[in-house]
């Protein structure tokens, strides 16, 4: 699905002046399966996810800013596997992985398996701007979260009803299906374009449900789950992360474009397809310098949202318009 650039979003080049592009998840996302309520505060969360993207894109702020405020305002809603409302392991405990890029000097921060850092997206935004490295792990990245001195909480405040009970459900069953029965995933990401003509992308998630043996998705992998290049575009992927690392989703987008030419909806289709006919299934979402944003999922529905000049946007079912 392509987002319409309207015309009154357009700066003189005939682009959008901001743009900014938000997933809560791909998945088997029905509407047999959510409840009135669900359904309700879900588009909420997102709509207040734009909302603070937006009011810093708006204002001439960096997309970079935009993605981190829009990833915590999901972390914080207990409706998304990020932050709080994150996916159990199979031991029963919570380790969350975080990703983010800035696409003017490709810099980039990512943790994985962080168990008390509130907001994972801060963690890895320190890891990018505060440290000398890109990607932190487990107790050390705990570690350096304190150091940095962000807010830490203990874990009930991470885990809820809903994800203990998936836990539950997974854990009752033969051990050959012990992988995503839900087919649901609630990862977070935002993309965004500033005014400067930057790009930006931010991933955050708890993983998959009853993930062992320090399993790492591609959330945190830079060029996975998440990557954001000036030259071609953000992205920030959600699904089966296995197929998304062995098939370099987000990196193969950007390079699809930056190499060959592709458009943006060219592009992210025919890296799902590829995701696809490994077995894989999930969604991306695409924001480019030229203001095009665009998602792709080969899954009943993806939890969605889009904000631009002209306004912004949530939807939740594959059948509903992208505007
Ligand atoms: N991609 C995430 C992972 O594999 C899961 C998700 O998108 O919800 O860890």
């Amino acid at each position: 699905m392509t987002i319409p650039a309207a015309a009154n979003a357009q700066d003189e080049d005939g682009r959008p002046a901001w743009q900014l592009v938000i997933h809560g998840g791909a998945g088997v996302i029905e509407r047999s399966r959510l409840t009135p309520e669900q359904d309700a505060a879900i588009r909420a969360a997102l709509d207040q996810a734009l909302e603070a993207g937006s009011a810093i894109l708006a204002s001439g702020g960096s997309a970079l800013d935009a993605v981190e405020a829009a990833v915590r305002v999901l972390e914080d809603a207990p409706h998304f596997n990020a932050g709080r409302g994150s996916v159990f392991t199979y031991q029963g405990t919570i380790e969350m992985d975080a990703s983010i890029m800035d696409g003017s000097n490709r810099a980039a921060g990512a943790v994985t398996g962080v168990t008390a850092t509130r907001n994972p997206i801060r963690l890895a935004r320190a890891v990018m701007e505060n440290s000398p490295h890109v990607f932190l792990s487990r107790e050390g990245a705990d570690q350096y979260s304190i150091e940095q001195g962000l807010p830490q909480e203990p874990p009930e405040y991470f885990q809820t009803a809903e994800r203990r009970r998936q836990l539950e459900e997974l854990r009752s069953r033969p051990s050959a299906e012990h992988f995503d029965v839900h087919l649901k995933y609630g990862t977070v990401g935002a993309v965004a374009l500033d005014r400067q003509g930057h790009v930006a992308a931010a991933t955050s998630t708890g993983g998959l449900t009853g993930k062992r043996w320090g399993r790492i998705g591609d959330s945190p992998i830079i060029g996975a789950g998440t990557y954001a290049d000036d030259r071609a575009c953000a992205v920030s992927a959600t699904g089966a992360g296995e197929y998304f690392i062995r098939a370099g989703v987000a990196h193969e987008i950007c390079a699809r474009m930056r190499m060959g030419g592709q458009a943006p909806q060219e592009a992210a289709d025919a890296v799902m397809a590829e995701v696809q006919a490994l077995g894989g299934t999930g969604g991306v979402i695409v924001v480019t310098p030229r203001g095009d944003g665009v998602y792709s999922f080969n899954t009943p529905g993806m939890y969605r949202g889009q904000a631009s000049p002209s306004g912004r946007s949530v939807a939740i079912y594959g059948d509903e318009p992208a505007q």
